[in-house]
């Protein structure tokens, strides 16, 4: 059989990305811009802005990398949810325009099975249990009868939100993450901090609120709270991960999402993996925070089940979750 080709654009959040994948399992090109907010959280109609300028030009640089042309495009795949509406509508209308352009069809993508589908291609993963963790996610997953399943979530909002919006607080660089895990390196004392695991949930806002009282009553350093923060951030996260591990009994444990790039909660994820007798597998950088490579490789393995998304069903769904989609795929 042809070797199809298949370009991805991700546009849910700051990043817009264009990447290429090919039938065969290989990833042709990943252009990422991003957008940085003059101050501030992503403002989401400014973010797709950015990605409206951007996108024509992110589009000519990934098809330059694959050394291809438009025309040896078999389809186009998009991030059809979740995110930020304005900045998701702005993607799918690049690839509306550019099947309809080339009269190839458009497979439409959900945001959060393309990070675990990534994953399992780049770390060989077969059927791993996923700690995915981002600015705007996060999502303890598995699949399990036709579906990933959701095992555990944030009931609020996000661990890396919480960390991003911590080091604002704190004057630190943007983004908040690596400031954090940098300060958090010199810290010792463990203050104490709202740790939130309901049932198999986490919520990060109460622990988000506390960290920033500590900030402004200034009785510890800024080293202690980064540090207590990271443990009782990462500790809720290997708490569910790990019940997550123990029930499913699966033999990797996938770690992805820009927040994955974090040491501490790599040498946590690891040491539950080996204590379950699971492989612990972090997918790079590149393929973990969000890109455009993850859509097109999850658009050809959708494509080659049957997938397709019609034109008048390609409208944007900002709120759809990992456990409404089917994939024939892994079944
Ligand atoms: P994403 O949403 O997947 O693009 O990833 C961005 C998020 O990852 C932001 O919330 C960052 O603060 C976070 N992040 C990046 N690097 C690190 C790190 N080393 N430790 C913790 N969080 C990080
Ligand atoms: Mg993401």
């Amino acid at each position: 059989m042809d070797v199809l080709t298949c370009l991805g654009i991700e546009s849910t959040a700051d990043n817009l990305g264009v990447g290429i994948a090919s039938s065969d399992g290989r990833i042709l090109a990943n252009e990422i811009t991003t957008h940085v907010p003059e101050e501030g959280g992503i403002h989401p109609r400014e973010a797709a802005r950015h990605h409206a300028d951007v996108v024509g030009d992110t589009i000519s640089r990934a098809l330059a990398t694959a050394g291809i042309t438009s025309r040896d495009l078999d389809f186009i795949a998009f991030a059809q949810g979740p995110g930020l509406g304005p900045c998701l509508r702005t993607g799918a209308t690049a690839a509306r325009a550019l099947s309809s352009y080339l009269k190839v069809p458009l497979v439409g993508v959900n945001h959060c099975v393309a990070h675990i589908e990534i994953g399992r291609l780049t770390e060989d993963a077969v059927d791993p249990l996923t700690l995915y963790v981002s600015g705007g996610n996060t999502i303890v997953t598995g699949y399990e009868a036709g579906r990933y399943r959701v095992f555990g979530e944030t009931l609020d909002i996000a661990v890396g939100n919480c960390l991003d919006v911590f080091a604002r607080a704190a004057e630190l660089p943007y983004p908040g993450g690596p400031a954090v895990e940098e300060l958090a390196l010199k810290g010792e004392k463990l203050i104490p901090l709202p740790y939130v695991v309901k049932g198999m949930d986490l919520s990060y806002s109460g622990l988000l609120t506390a960290a920033m009282g500590e900030l402004r009553k200034a009785e510890h350093s800024l080293e202690d709270i980064c540090f207590s923060l990271q443990e009782t951030a990462y500790g809720m996260l290997g708490e569910v991960t790990e019940r997550a591990l123990a029930h499913t009994g699966k033999g990797e444990l996938l770690l992805t999402g820009g927040v994955g790039a974090n040491k501490r909660l790599r040498s946590m994820i690891s040491l539950i993996a080996e204590e379950h007798g699971a492989a612990a597998k972090f997918v790079p950088i590149r393929y973990a925070t969000d890109n455009g490579a993850m859509i097109a490789w999850t658009g050809v393995v959708a494509y080659m089940s049957g997938v397709r998304t019609p034109v008048e069903s390609s409208f944007i769904d900002s709120r759809w979750r990992l456990d409404e989609v089917e994939v024939p795929w892994r079944s």
